[in-house]
């Protein structure tokens, strides 16, 4: 899997609502992509500052936002 294709799942990923086995692609991904790893770890503290705040879900306009500025981080990591 590239990392493109772990980004664009990156949201139901940290979501929880991802398949199984998709989600456990992601991870072995992750165990060995440093770059993916800072993109998920900066959005996973992104977003639990974000439920601390408001309890509900992420509505989808912030998900669109969210998953659009990690697509020109991971842009600006692979160039
Ligand atoms: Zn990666």
């Amino acid at each position: 899997m590239k990392c493109k294709q772990i980004i664009s799942e990156l949201a139901d990923y940290l979501d929880e609502a991802l398949d199984p086995i998709l989600r456990n692609t992601i991870e072995v991904h992750l165990e060995k992509c440093k770059d993916c790893r800072i993109v998920v770890d900066t959005t996973k503290q992104t977003i639990e500052i974000f439920c601390n705040s408001e309890p509900a879900p992420l509505p989808a306009s912030t998900r669109l936002r969210l998953h659009e500025a990690l697509a020109k981080h991971l842009r600006r990591v692979r160039a």
